[in-house]
This record gives structure tokens, C-alpha cells and sequence, in this order.
């Protein structure tokens, strides 16, 4: 197909690509949806080509798995694993941002072929880096007005000016009773990117799009409670006015779909995709609490930490905490002064009450994630590397697998894994050395004591009554997708190297995806090269500068939605 005048490696004949995200859908709730004929657009997508299931990064958590989806690699590759990364030196993290992705990314790729990309809403990425087409930044951003935000800044103005005032992330906070205001926020913004995203494609078209939504995974965090009948507070009669709303979004997203679906018609590759799935949520557990109790964590034995650790026990802090959370700690931040509201967080435990000098093993994070305290790496470390290191990992994932559910004595943990086990590659050393789901994610987990909950179980601190599952959706459609074809052992890795494939563009054989083939048409599939190993690695050279109110504003917006853990 190619021709002597075209750049190596590129048909000049190559359809169009649009790359869709519908962070955490799952089959679970859009397969009825189609089927009761509620999202027709998407209905369309799969009549016409093919679909199925899509595994997650095994860490299924947003940044580690988009950043999965735009380098084709794992994520001890790429070097983003969570929300947030250990500070090097410190128990302190830094939150995700474009530096932190260490493996080529996709823009990259289209722009060394000589092809445009479009990029919008990735969570993780911030700043936006110069690029041949435009991307802006997504949540992990602190506000349009930073610098940095757009790629080129000026897009922000000129979609100011033809789309109105521009926003990227909710600026309600979900509370059970105060429903319609968090709603209506989402929906208002879904609205603004949708419209944003269609002025965007038509004024500013390039070759690739790669155009994200993640209203459907806030909805699902916060409204699973109300198609769950399962869930330890539902209330058949106040939770049936809002069994509509997850739904709701997805129709939003479904149109937007639509949209495009007529701007690019019949001669488009589309794929639709999710980077996890979803499901319900009952609860946390208190992970640094039962390192605690099994004499893997010590806390410091001052006086104000024993005596925190006393009123803690009869509830005193509890009861305070819980009027706090009451209003949600987005607005906390707006009455109180920071170093107030660290002091109300801090006296429910903190890592600042940890004695470092005695503890093995520490938890962080939303998911179960259990990090060794080792010698040279943390700065008070005491487990040496090595046999010493092995030997704590060992006794943790024992320890772990006896764990009963307090209630039901059942097993808690589920799919416990040594790091080794599920990632590799150069930046390994960053991932949390145990890591697991409990209950199969039916529970999250929270880094603080806990220590006037019952159990090491708990209620979710930010009402959150949905999170992720390891399978989330694909869907492709186009002039290289064959029909009818059910996608089956697919994994978002091979995402990149589809697209690439898609583009008629060569395909690294070090990548840890494929492209996937087994939903392309016979001359889609005769037309794949592959080269060897070009994904060399980027420089990060686009770490943000941020002052302090903007990474408050930013840690409030991930802890509001439960992502910190
Ligand atoms: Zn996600």
C-alpha cells in the first residue's frame, strides 16, 4: 500500500483514528443498557465491528493504567504506579504528572510519523508537553489558569471564547442527602467536555484522537449505592430516585460518541475503551491498623501520640471526625487554614505517629498496596535488602493469606502478589512490594489507624459505594476492524501498538502489548510491521512547578473522590 513518496513506515491512504475513554466502564452495567437499547450509539459501534473485555494494569488504578494505555508497556516501565509516588529520600509523596511517565509515549509515535495527535483529559498528564496537535491536561492538573495547562496555551482562551468558561474537574463534593448538587455538577461538566470535544476535532483536526472521560468513573465511585441492594446502607425507598444516575452519565457519554460518529462518518477507526472496569464497594480496610496489629508497624510512644491513641479508642476522635466529614473535606479546606485541617487529619494517626526505627511494613494508597520498610531506600529503613527483605514479604503474603473478614470468617484477600510477580522492568523499585485486592476490590483501603472503627473494616470515609474491577470494555470499528468478532485475552497494552497498527504505523517488538489483531480485517492484519525495540525512553523534563495552594487544591480533589486512600 505504501508509496516511494511517503515517510518511512506511513500509508498516505491511512483512515483517521479516534480513541475514546470511558474511564471504569464495565460490561456489567452498559451490557443490559445496550441490550434495553439506552446507549444506541455504542449499540451501533459493536454492530458494526467488534468487541470484548480488557484487562487492567494489575494495579487497576487510573494513572498506572492510562499511562499503561499510551506507552504499550507495564507499569514498572513506564514508572507510574498510583496517584502519587514516594519522594525520593522521604516518607512524602509527590502527585502524578507527565514527568513521571519514563516510556514513550503516543504522541511521540504519530508526531515522529509526521502525524497529528489530539489529546485531552488524561489524568495523569500535567503539564502538556509541545506536540504536533494539542492536548490538555486532566485531573491531576490544579486549574486551566496554571501554566502549563494546554498545549498550545492559547486554546484555553479561544475555547473560553467559543465554548464558555472553562473548567476540567467537579467543583461539588458528593454527600449521601445532598445528591442532585454533585450530579448536576457532573453532568454539567460532561456537557462542557462534550461540546469542548466537538469544537475541538472540527477547529482543530489532526490524525489521532486520544479524548477521555472520566465522569463515568466519578458517578460509578459515588452512585454505585443506589443500584446496589447489597450495599450495607441501601434504602430501597430514598436510594430509588437515584438508580438512574450512572446511567445518566453514560447516555451523556454515549451521545458524545454519536457526535462524533457523524463528524467522522463510515471511514474512521474508532475504538472505545475503558483503562478498568467497575463495581460496588462496601467498605475500607485499615491496612496500617493490622500491620499494627500484627507487630509489623509501631507507633511512637511520646505522649501526644499516646494520647491520641487514647482518645481514639473511646471515640473521642471518632466523634470529631465524623462531624468534620460531615461536611466533606472539600469544603474543610475552604474553612479552615491548612495547617489547621492537617491537625484535625493528623490526630486520626498519621504517618508522622509511626515509629520508623521499629517498623517493617507500612500501607499507602486506595488499593491494597504494602511497602517494606527497607534499609537505603526509605529514609529511616530498617529491613535490609536482600534475604532480610524476602524474608518480610514472605510472612506479610502468609499473614495475609490467613486473614478471615472479621464478620464472615471467610478469606479477605484476594490475589496476593509479590511485585516481581506482576511488573518488571527499571523502575520496579517504585511499586509497593505486596500488593492485593481485598475482597476482589469490594473493599478499598485507607492509610490511616482506623482506631475507632469495630474491626480493621470500616465505612468509606468519602461515601464511596463503587470502585474499579480488572476488566473494563473494548470496542472497535472502522475500515480496519472486522465484524462480529468477540475480543477475548485482551490487555491495555496492547492498546498503543493497535493504534499504531491502525495508522499504518511500525510497531516496536518491545513493547509489552500487541496490537490486536484478532479484530482487524485480513489486509488490516497483512499490513502490521513490526520493527525492533525503538520504544526508547523519554526524558522527563515536565515536572510542574506548583505552590502550595494549588497541590492542596489538587490533593483535595483526589482525596474528595477516595483516590488517595
Ligand atoms: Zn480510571
Amino acid at each position: 500500500m505504501g508509496t516511494g513518496s511517503t515517510p518511512k513506515g506511513v500509508q498516505e491512504t491511512a483512515p483517521k483514528l479516534i480513541v475514546l475513554g470511558w474511564d471504569a466502564a464495565t460490561w456489567d452495567l452498559l451490557s443490559p443498557w445496550v441490550a434495553e437499547g439506552k446507549l444506541p450509539n455504542l449499540a451501533k459501534l459493536m454492530q458494526s465491528g467488534s468487541y470484548g473485555s480488557i484487562r487492567s494494569t494489575s494495579l487497576p488504578v487510573s494513572p498506572a493504567a492510562w499511562s499503561t494505555i499510551i506507552t504499550g508497556q507495564n507499569p514498572a516501565k513506564h514508572g507510574v504506579f498510583d496517584w502519587f509516588a514516594r519522594k525520593e529520600g522521604s516518607y512524602d509523596v509527590e502527585y502524578v504528572h507527565t514527568g513521571q511517565i519514563k516510556a514513550k509515549p503516543v504522541w511521540s509515535y504519530f508526531n515522529e510519523a509526521g502525524k497529528r495527535i489530539g489529546v485531552f483529559n488524561l489524568p495523569m498528564l500535567y503539564p502538556a508537553v509541545p506536540l504536533d496537535g494539542f492536548m490538555f491536561s486532566g485531573l491531576a492538573a490544579p486549574d486551566a489558569a496554571s501554566s502549563g495547562f494546554a498545549y498550545p496555551a492559547e486554546l484555553i482562551q479561544e475555547l473560553e471564547e467559543n465554548v464558555g468558561p472553562f473548567w476540567h474537574a467537579e467543583t461539588e463534593v458528593y454527600k449521601y442527602g445532598r445528591e442532585d448538587a454533585y450530579l448536576e455538577n457532573v453532568l454539567e461538566l460532561l456537557d462542557y467536555q462534550k461540546r469542548v470535544v466537538d469544537y475541538l476535532v472540527r477547529e482543530h483536526p489532526c490524525d489521532v484522537y486520544l479524548l477521555v472521560f472520566m465522569q463515568t468513573d466519578h458517578v460509578q465511585h459515588k452512585f454505585w449505592r443506589y443500584i446496589d441492594p447489597m450495599y450495607p446502607e441501601y434504602d430501597s425507598g430514598y436510594d430509588a430516585q437515584f438508580q438512574d444516575a450512572i446511567l445518566q452519565v453514560y447516555q451523556g457519554v454515549d451521545e458524545q460518541l454519536g457526535d462524533l460518529l457523524a463528524a467522522f462518518g463510515d471511514d474512521t477507526n474508532f475504538v472505545v475503551l475503558s483503562d478498568h472496569g467497575g463495581g460496588p464497594v462496601h467498605g475500607i480496610m485499615y491496612i496500617n491498623r493490622w500491620l499494627h496489629e500484627i507487630g509489623m508497624l509501631h507507633l511512637r510512644d511520646d505522649i501526644s501520640t499516646r494520647a491520641k491513641f487514647w482518645l481514639a479508642k473511646r471515640d473521642l476522635i471518632g466523634k470529631a471526625y465524623r462531624i468534620v466529614s460531615k461536611i466533606g473535606l472539600g469544603k474543610v479546606a475552604n474553612l479552615v487554614s491548612k495547617p489547621a485541617r492537617n491537625k484535625v487529619l493528623n490526630s486520626f494517626m498519621s504517618f508522622d505517629d509511626i515509629d520508623w526505627t521499629r517498623t517493617k511494613a507500612y500501607a499507602r494508597g486506595a488499593f491494597g498496596q504494602i511497602y517494606v520498610n527497607q534499609k537505603g531506600r526509605e529514609p529511616s529503613g530498617i529491613v535490609e535488602p536482600g534475604t532480610a527483605y524476602e524474608q518480610v514479604v514472605t510472612q506479610l503474603i502468609a499473614a495475609l493469606e490467613k486473614l478471615p473478614h472479621p464478620k464472615t470468617g471467610e478469606p479477605l484477600i484476594t490475589d496476593i502478589y509479590r511485585k516481581s510477580e506482576i511488573f518488571n522492568g527499571p523502575y520496579l523499585e517504585n511499586a509497593a512490594d505486596v500488593i492485593f485486592s481485598i475482597q476482589n476490590y469490594l473493599f478499598q483501603s485507607s492509610v490511616k489507624m482506623g482506631l475507632d472503627s469495630e474491626s480493621i473494616l470500616g465505612k468509606s470515609e468519602y461515601e464511596d459505594s463503587g470502585s474499579h474491577r480488572a476488566d473494563g470494555i473494548v470496542v472497535m470499528s472502522g475500515p480496519g476492524i472486522a465484524e462480529g468478532v468477540s475480543i477475548s485475552d485482551a490487555s491495555i497494552a496492547d492498546i498503543l501498538p493497535t493504534m499504531l497498527a491502525l495508522a499504518g504505523l511500525p510497531v516496536p517488538d518491545d513493547l509489552d502489548g500487541l496490537p490486536l489483531s484478532q479484530a482487524f480485517t485480513e489486509s488490516q492484519k497483512h499490513a502490521i510491521k513490526f520493527v525492533s525495540g525503538s520504544s526508547d525512553s523519554l526524558d522527563g523534563t515536565t515536572t510542574p512547578n506548583l505552590d502550595d495552594s494549588e497541590l492542596t487544591e489538587i490533593e483535595d480533589r483526589l482525596r474528595s473522590l477516595g483516590y488517595l486512600g
